[in-house]
């Protein structure tokens, strides 16, 4: 019995160096006749002994496994987008940002960027035990079963790999198999698809796995998530994942200046269409991932990222009409509808003009030849117009002067872009748009409540704002169309569910304008309440951090309409949060207030981020530069020595980190 499985063990392991030259080193070894043998071998045997079972063997990249529902899983580590930039300029600014924020050389990795979809891979003790879509960033769909089946994608890593860790990457369709499966298609009288990037995302979600190992799909690796990984820079990490088994491009530089970055770029916006699979730009990144803590996150995107987007391709056709459409805050958004034209891979039918400035300043007409142009996912814009085709009897635009939804008379305040519709709570998509939001998953996260039934709901006259929600009933929401016993119990469940959610998403979800969740948190924090902050002045929101007159002013406008703050007691009554909880008080105290204090360098006990929040629920400040208004540094390992120089120059005190753990009664 023994050796019977150690010959599986010895078939596997032969098969898994071979994929792995075929597919990741593009070597191979053996003829497909003999590998095809092998893995004919290792079948015959694993299905008679199946006490040997091993979830990684390599039979299983044939697929077989069917998925009805993918299971949604919160990332451990969270998969941001990135900023985009267009020029030599904004990677100056970028630069220039980032120099103030950390000291020393800064080198930076460029990468190619690839068009696909975004997959984060977990493997624990060298064995790919998950594989995640990026979803919305937080969290994604379970589709490892597919990811499986992706040859390029190692199943058990070799060499010498953290116990767990992460690693992001993405899921390309190269030209030459996507030209394949097209070819195939219309042999068999379907309709070809229309771009690999699309495909390749569609083919992660495929509910029969064995249909994902038909199609030539890639995986190619980019970065690293985890604790303690005990690497020092990004391109490191790139050797390392190589190492491991992990297919990661060549192409990566390292470049010590913006001027190499732009050579970089230069050279591939020739070179990639030599290319097997599909880039839309370079991703550069500050190599050294100390720099990288020490820069952090915006809300979206790491600080230390940035993405260069090859020119976009452009196309010229006619355009048709220019439609209105009112979005959830009532501004009126200008569409253009266009003749559809074919436009890097995709048929474009509409483009956006953003509003009455744009088609002022680029004087589009109806009847015109218009310029387009697409960068990645954004809908594609319009860009110019070509004049020379003008017919003699054009005449220029007359913007809307009324909402197309509801016929009220538009208004546009001075300063702002855009046009809005005054009827807030009597235009129907600017009611359907507010209460859209507030079930949406950042707000209150109702399951069970889509955005079509929301609609249906104030069509059918159910509900006519987000408080209302909470007076259905079972009994009135089942006549409704498509709606069985099952999804009234669950909408109704749903709604019930979301009185537990924090007071800081409640903010969110009631939708003022310019309060969004970064806002919401701030406020909730500083005014604990929603009753303190209806009484709250404008003066003193502006003293809140980061709160500026814009805001302010919005918050004030909000409750001074009464219709609004009849809502939020509805609210109340129903007992949604409209108060911090206990829980969340219990951590928070005033012991750094008015404090402005820097963190810098690497910690023992706890980590970046954790020192933030301390400093955050005890009142102080964050801030990211030394400067003659700072407190104190919170000073760790490694404190950047320009930083360092700083803080002695202006006289700054530098606690080092038990000494600031004490200060806040942490130990
Ligand atoms: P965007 O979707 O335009 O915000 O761009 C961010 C996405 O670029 C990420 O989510 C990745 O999926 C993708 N990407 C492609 N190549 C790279 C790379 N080399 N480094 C980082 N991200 C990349
Ligand atoms: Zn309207």
């Amino acid at each position: 019995m023994k050796k019977v499985q150690e010959e599986l063990e010895a078939l596997r392991e032969a098969l898994r160096k071979h994929n792995y030259n075929y597919y990741v080193l593009d070597v191979p070894t053996i003829s497909d006749y003999d590998f095809d043998m092998k893995l004919k071998m290792l079948q015959e045997l694993e299905e008679k002994y199946p006490e040997f079972f091993d979830p990684n063997s390599p039979t299983l990249r044939v697929g077989g496994a069917v998925t009805k529902k993918f299971e949604t899983i919160v990332h451990e580590h969270r998969m941001y987008s990135l900023d985009n930039s267009y020029s030599k300029d904004d990677l100056l600014d970028w630069e220039k940002r980032i120099k103030k924020l950390v000291d020393g050389v800064i080198e930076y990795a460029c990468e190619l960027k690839y068009d696909g979809a975004s997959i984060s891979l977990t493997y624990e003790n060298g064995e790919l035990t998950k594989a995640v879509t990026r979803g919305d960033g937080v969290q994604g769909d379970n589709v490892t079963a597919n990811v499986k089946t992706i040859k390029s994608v190692p199943l058990k890593l070799k060499g010498d790999y953290p116990d767990k860790f992460d690693i992001r990457g993405e899921i390309v369709l190269p030209f030459d198999g996507f030209h394949k499966m097209n070819e195939q298609r219309i042999a068999n009288g379907e309709e070809p698809y229309r771009n690999p990037r699309n495909t390749a995302s569609g083919s992660l979600k495929l509910q029969d796995s064995a249909e994902v190992a038909q199609r030539p799909l890639e995986c190619l690796l980019y970065n690293l998530a985890g604790n303690n990984l005990n690497i020092e820079s990004q391109f490191e990490s790139l050797e390392k994942a190589r190492n491991w088994g992990f297919k990661v491009p060549n192409a990566a530089k390292l470049a010590t200046s913006i001027d190499d970055v732009l050579d970089f770029v230069n050279y591939w916006d020739v070179k990639r269409h030599e290319l097997p699979y599909e880039t839309d730009g370079v991703v550069i990144k500050v190599n050294n991932l100390q720099q990288q803590e020490e820069l952090g996150y915006t809300s979206k995107a790491p600080r230390w990222a940035m993405a260069y987007k090859f020119k976009a391709e452009q196309v010229s056709t006619v355009l048709n009409t220019i439609t209105y459409q009112v979005g959830r805050t009532g501004a009126i958004t200008p569409v253009a509808n266009l003749e559809p034209v074919e436009l890097a891979g995709t048929t474009v039918k509409r483009a956006s003009i953003h509003n009455a400035d744009q088609i002022e300043k680029l004087d589009i007409r109806v009847g015109d030849t218009v310029f387009v142009e697409k960068g990645g996912e954004i809908i594609p814009k319009i860009i110019s117009v070509d004049i020379s085709k003008r017919s003699i009897d054009s005449k220029p635009t007359v913007y809307a002067t009324h909402c197309p939804e509801c016929d009220t008379e538009l208004i546009r305040t001075e300063g702002d872009a855009k046009h809005y519709c005054p009827n807030v709570n009597g235009c129907a998509p600017q009611i359907i748009g507010r209460i859209q939001h507030y079930i949406s998953r950042k707000a209150m996260d109702i399951e069970g409540l889509g955005g079509e039934t929301v609609a249906l709901l104030v069509n059918e006259g159910l509900i006519s704002n987000y408080s209302d929600l909470y007076a259905l009933t079972k009994e009135k929401v089942i006549p409704l169309e498509r709606m069985a016993e099952k999804s009234a119990d669950n909408l109704i469940n749903g709604i019930k569910q979301s009185i537990n959610i924090p007071f800081e998403r409640v903010l969110y979800a009631i939708g003022i304008r310019y309060v969004g969740e970064t806002v919401a948190k701030k406020l909730a924090k500083h005014y604990k309440s929603i009753d303190n902050l209806i009484s709250a002045s404008q003066e003193d929101l502006e003293q809140v951090d980061e709160i500026g007159v814009k805001i302010a002013e919005s918050v004030i406008l909000f409750f001074l309409d009464q219709e609004n703050v009849q809502t939020i007691n509805r609210l109340k009554q129903f007992g949604v949060q409209l108060e911090i909880s206990h829980d969340e008080l219990k951590d928070q105290t005033d012991i750094l207030k008015g404090e402005i204090i820097v963190v810098s360098g690497v910690f023992e006990k706890v980590s970046r981020n954790e020192l933030k929040k301390f400093i955050e629920d005890n009142g102080g400040k964050v801030s990211s530069s030394i400067s003659s208004k700072t407190s104190f540094v919170v000073a760790g390992d490694k404190m950047g020595p320009s930083k360092k120089e700083k803080a002695t120059a202006l006289n700054i005190p530098l606690l080092s980190e038990s000494e600031f753990l004490q200060k806040i009664n942490k130990i």
